[in-house]
């Protein structure tokens, strides 16, 4: 099929370079002149791992292409996937100022019958629209269909995401829409959920809220597990055992943040609420989820009591681990509120140092964790990079001026640590941290 996908950000990149590999003929547009420019040369505007050599062997086999103009996208395809950024206001609205532009600039150029299909992440109703805003702005006669087809790609594994889905939701108003998704999706052996598009549009709210419920809840947990010195880790393992509960998103920690979980919790609480629903289970989530830095920060101060001058050696800036996106990362959040009690903050990330260094001000970035432990006063773990995981601690216990790990990310046996002589602190998991 040929395919174009409008905004070649994490989410129309790794879609666009996954339809190609799957043999579709794909243009990426998006309306940065610079990022599309840079790609061309083989620079990639983000850090996603195999996601290089994908764009570099399917632009070989000319299966993919790159433009800053949507009226060639638009020319070029039958189907057309936007992907443009749904940022949060500060009303927690979702701004789809993005994806009106785009639906405008597609009516406008189109000749022909084109599906144009949501894979960004919007508020229900939002294909509505979408369709009223191609049906105003198109040549009369010209035919369009319009779907829903949320993305649950997950940076740090996006391809292994598009290319083996749980599910696959496609939210459709005709037959033929459905059919050419259908046909487009056969290559991917996952259940394919057809549904209307109102009803696909809150299946992504809902998933990625309940995600961070869960997350939340089990942050919760840790608060309880810490007053009577229960283990966090255990109680997670013993839930996450029963098949209904699952262990995963039960990891306590400084909580989630990212560029999804925030705004689409936001973005659902506020289209809820003009629906005329108070969506309160969710804003105990986001209350939640906050309290857990300020929690961690109260750990850190515990433990430092002066926070002024100290040094603090920090591993982890990305909100999580294979990533370079910082976008809501807790670990920003925790630097800024040590910055401001007068720490000093040596940092260190396998791939999120670039984009750090364009938002943090007084940080002295190190070359690798060593460096980052070398004179601190202490060493906080706010990201759960696997390299963390492995670190010579007695290297680590030599370059501390003390020997205290504080882990935000639970990622250390506190008994191991302990008998190398550290002071560890971490969260939820009662006397061992
Ligand atoms: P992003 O910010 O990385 O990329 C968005 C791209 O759209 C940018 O390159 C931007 O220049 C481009 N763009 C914005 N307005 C445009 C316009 N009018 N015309 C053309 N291009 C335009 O965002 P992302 O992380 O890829 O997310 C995109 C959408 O997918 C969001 O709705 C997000 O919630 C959703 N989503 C993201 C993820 C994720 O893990 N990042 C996962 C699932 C769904």
């Amino acid at each position: 099929m040929n395919i174009s996908i409008i905004g070649s950000g994490y989410v129309g990149l790794v879609s666009g370079a996954c339809f190609a590999e799957l043999g579709n003929r794909v243009i990426c547009a998006d309306n940065d002149k610079q990022k599309i420019a840079a790609i061309k040369k083989g620079i990639m505007p983000i850090y996603e791992p195999g996601l290089e050599e994908l764009i570099a062997n399917n632009i070989k086999k000319g299966r993919l292409k790159f433009s800053s103009s949507i009226k060639e996208a638009v020319k070029g395809s039958e189907v057309i996937f936007i992907a443009v950024g749904t940022p949060s206001l500060d009303n927690g609205e979702a701004d789809l100022t993005g994806i009106e532009n785009v639906a405008y600039n597609i009516a406008i150029n189109m000749t022909s019958y084109h599906l144009i299909v949501e894979k960004s992440t919007v508020p229900v109703e939002t294909g509505k629209w979408v369709k009223q805003t191609i049906s105003n702005h198109a040549k009369g006669g010209v035919k369009f269909d319009v779907a829903s087809n949320p993305e649950f790609l997950r940076e740090g594994s996006a391809i292994n995401d598009f290319m083996h889905p749980d599910r696959i939701v496609v939210g459709v108003e005709s037959k033929k829409a459905e059919e050419i998704l259908t046909n487009l999706y056969k290559p991917l052996k996952a259940p394919l959920v057809i549904t209307d598009i109102k009803s696909a549009e809150l299946i992504k709210h809902a998933s990625n809220a309940f995600l961070a419920t869960k997350i939340s809840f089990i942050n919760a947990v840790s608060r309880i597990c810490d007053k009577v010195g229960a283990d966090v880790m255990e109680v997670a393992e013993g839930m996450g055992l029963d098949k209904r509960i699952g262990q995963s998103f039960l990891s306590p920690g400084i909580g989630y943040g990212g560029s999804c979980f925030p705004k689409d919790l936001d973005a659902f609480i506020n289209i809820s609420e003009k629906l005329g629903y108070d969506f309160e289970l969710l804003r105990a989530v986001k209350d939640v989820n906050s309290q857990q830095k300020e929690f961690m920060f109260k750990k850190i101060r515990d433990v430092l009591w002066i926070i002024k001058n100290k040094t603090i050696g920090v591993l982890g800036l990305s909100f999580k681990p294979n990533t370079d996106d910082i976008r809501n990362a807790p670990a920003l959040e925790i630097i800024r509120a040590l910055q401001a009690e007068g720490a000093k903050i040596k940092a260190y990330d396998p791939s999120a140092m670039k984009k750090a260094k364009e938002v943090l001000d007084g940080v002295t970035f190190c070359e690798d964790s060593y460096n980052a432990c070398r004179g601190s006063d202490c060493l906080l773990i706010l990201t759960e990079w696997d390299e963390f995981k492995e670190l010579d601690f007695s290297k680590v216990k030599k370059l501390l001026k003390r020997p205290l790990i504080i882990d935000g990310r639970n990622i250390y046996e506190p008994e191991a640590l302990k008998k190398m002589g550290f002071t560890y602190i971490c969260v939820g998991r009662g006397k061992r941290g």
